[in-house]
């Protein structure tokens, strides 16, 4: 029996020596962080590589979510309709900043924000919309936005897994007031732990600067109230490394991605999401709907899988709606399609090195080929 674990990703890293080269001029300069050369270069290349017109760093994905909707400025109390079939970070970010979440329910066909349940959840209270582009799936961003404008109500989406992704030929930060990105090593890409906000009005980047950095405008002018969101020049180097390499890591996953498809999509019993057309994937993940007529069920099939030293995830389960320090807190929609894929869902492993023959294997356990 294989005795290496498969687990559901495997950080991408760039070749040793490369990464070892482009940090050496730290040792000349001794500017490691604050907003140093490499800050600098990364917030230019990642502007271009996502096709946005502004981009701002940070040191994570979630404080680029905190302080994103910070820097609008809500009133306390005020309500955020969003989705709880996504990482705890989305409803964290939103609780944090004092706002409540009102938690609505997703499609059956994708997992992102049913766009046709969020208005019966406005109120005077409401402020914004944060959906979430889970596992890369596109939003219906069009019908969003109209919801957005008629309320007047911001946008900001979680698009943590939606690296690369371009919806109608557009990088998909392009979408909303603000869109959140992560470079977390579990992440597409990864700049080890990072994060970044893309936006288009020009007043988010000063106010995104003053959150990351304490409000520092001068050595003796402190401007506004911030925090530390920085990120340092190891990560920005690591992020320009991988950049150079994104793509191979793409194409990697994608033909993986297309061999489970094609495999899988006829199992009875396993259903696949939807993808919108005109859209660019980034093959992220691989999440299996495991449905009744599945001769297993999900968790049989988790604990299957873990015996053949094959880890994949319950991304997402429980909803973040049901975790203890949410629980019956806040106002919802029934969230049936929601707590439906939370209980079938399963993520199986995908990484660019992920080997054939271990790809076959995972193939056959799921089509009960062995
Ligand atoms: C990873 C992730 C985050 C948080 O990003 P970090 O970089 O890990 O802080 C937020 N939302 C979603 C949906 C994520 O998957």
């Amino acid at each position: 029996m294989n005795t290496e674990k498969i687990l559901v990703t495997r950080t991408t890293m760039p070749p040793y020596e490369e990464y070892i080269e482009a940090i050496r001029p730290l040792w000349d300069s001794h500017w490691i962080t604050n907003m140093g050369k490499y800050h600098r270069e990364l917030e230019k290349a990642l502007t271009g590589y996502l096709d946005v017109p502004e981009l701002s760093l940070m040191v994570n994905g979630h404080m680029a979510l905190e302080m994103t909707i910070q820097a609008f400025d809500f009133p306390e109390g005020a309500e955020v309709i969003t989705t709880p079939f996504t990482f705890i970070s989305t409803t964290h970010a939103i609780v944090r900043n004092h706002l409540q979440p009102v938690f609505c329910d997703v499609k059956e066909s994708d997992g992102t924000i049913d766009e046709d349940r969020i208005e019966e959840l406005i109120t005077e209270k409401t402020v914004a919309i944060l959906p979430v582009h889970v596992y890369g799936n596109v939003c219906n961003v069009e019908a969003i936005q109209k919801i957005a404008d008629k309320y007047s109500l911001k946008v900001i989406y979680d698009a943590a897994h939606a690296f690369g992704v371009t919806y109608n030929g557009k990088g998909i930060g392009n979408y909303g007031d603000a869109a959140v990105f992560s470079f977390h090593a579990t992440k597409v890409y990864n700049t080890i732990e990072g994060g970044a906000v893309a936006f288009s009005d020009h007043r988010l980047y000063d106010r995104l600067y003053n959150l990351k950095n304490f409000g520092i405008r001068g050595e003796e002018l402190v401007v506004s109230i911030g925090a530390n969101a920085k990120m340092n020049e190891f990560s920005a180097i690591m992020g320009l490394c991988n950049l150079k390499h994104v793509d191979d890591a793409i194409r990697g996953r994608k033909k993986r991605w297309e061999l489970y498809a094609e495999k899988l999509s006829g199992t009875e019993g396993i259903r696949l999401f939807e993808r919108r057309g005109e859209t660019v994937h980034n093959y992220a993940y691989f999440p299996v709907l495991v449905k009744k007529d599945f001769r297993m069920t999900r968790d049989e099939l988790y604990q299957c899988l873990r015996e053949e030293n094959i880890y994949p995830r319950k991304y997402f389960y429980p909803l973040t709606s049901d975790q203890a320090c949410f629980k019956n807190k806040y106002k919802r929609t029934e969230l049936d399609a929601a707590r439906r894929l939370a209980e079938e869902i399963l993520v199986l492993p995908l990484y660019p090195e992920l080997e054939q023959k271990e790809l076959k294997r995972i193939i056959d356990i799921l089509s009960g080929n062995r």
